[in-house]
């Protein structure tokens, strides 16, 4: 038997509510670092997140697609708005595909920019981009609770780690393991850890992730979470496959007290 006992977690929608921050260092990407003609950011942008970036943020799964999704929205024209939104979210991955050729923008740069907008937001000023984020408390208490257990708690994210732990820090948690887009896919990651910790569950906002997770052959024994709290699309509470449970806030607790 295991010896070591790990409970993982996503970080965005379960740990932290961070909608305020992707849209506001999206904008502040595209503004200072895309250069794209096709946009004019003004001021009344920052103040408020668009309904229509709120609408598509459960189709994301790298950072760098807010930037698409954002750039679309402020566009002059031809924006993306709630009328049209339906259509973007029918071929979500293949608008972004086309959208990052037309402008012959890559992944990479795209993740370079907001990875900069984050960097300079918080050489300027820490605290306010971290108050951007909302803790999940009831999850933070969980990670406390099952500390005193001696079960560890594991985090990866599609941010970059670095990131991911200066918001940790400062609500005084510190998981004892911490990956971000930088360690590879999360299946490969879970898929390491299974051959050294007991993994105990999977807290994931994310439907696909976790259904990867059961179909792989390293991992499809870690028990998954779907975060009922999360960002998630309409149907993804339904019909949920392999044994994947929908977890609310207040259940947290259930799953250790035995
Ligand atoms: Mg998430």
């Amino acid at each position: 038997m295991y010896s070591k006992k790990l409970f993982l977690f996503d970080f965005d929608g379960v740990i932290v509510d961070g909608m305020n921050e992707y849209w506001h260092s999206a904008l502040l990407a595209c503004q200072k670092y895309l250069g794209s003609p096709e946009i004019i950011i003004e001021n009344n942008h920052f103040k408020q997140v668009s309904n229509t970036f709120i609408e598509m943020r459960p189709w994301v799964k790298y950072g760098w697609e807010m930037l698409i999704i954002v750039h679309e929205i402020i566009k002059r024209e031809n924006s993306l708005n709630n009328k049209n939104k339906i259509n973007f979210q029918k071929k979500y991955h293949q608008n972004c595909k086309e959208i990052l050729l037309k402008n012959s923008w890559s992944s990479e740069h795209l993740q370079t920019c907001l990875d900069k907008s984050r960097k300079y937001q918080i050489d300027k000023d820490f605290d306010s981009w971290v108050n951007l984020h909302k803790p999940f408390y009831e999850v933070i208490d969980f990670i406390e609770r099952i500390k005193k257990d001696k079960i560890k708690s594991g985090i990866i994210t599609t941010k970059g780690k670095i990131f991911a732990e200066k918001i940790l820090s400062k609500l005084n948690i510190f998981p004892e393991l911490i990956f971000g887009y930088e360690s590879g896919t999360k299946v490969e990651i879970a898929s390491e850890l299974s051959n050294e910790y007991e993994i105990l569950g999977f807290i994931e906002d994310r439907k696909k992730t976790l259904v990867d997770i059961k179909e792989n052959n390293c991992t499809m024994d870690i028990p998954c979470y779907l975060a009922d709290w999360g960002y998630l699309k309409k149907t993804d509470r339904n019909n949920l496959p392999y044994e994947i449970k929908l977890l609310k806030l207040k259940d947290l607790e259930q799953l250790v007290a035995i």
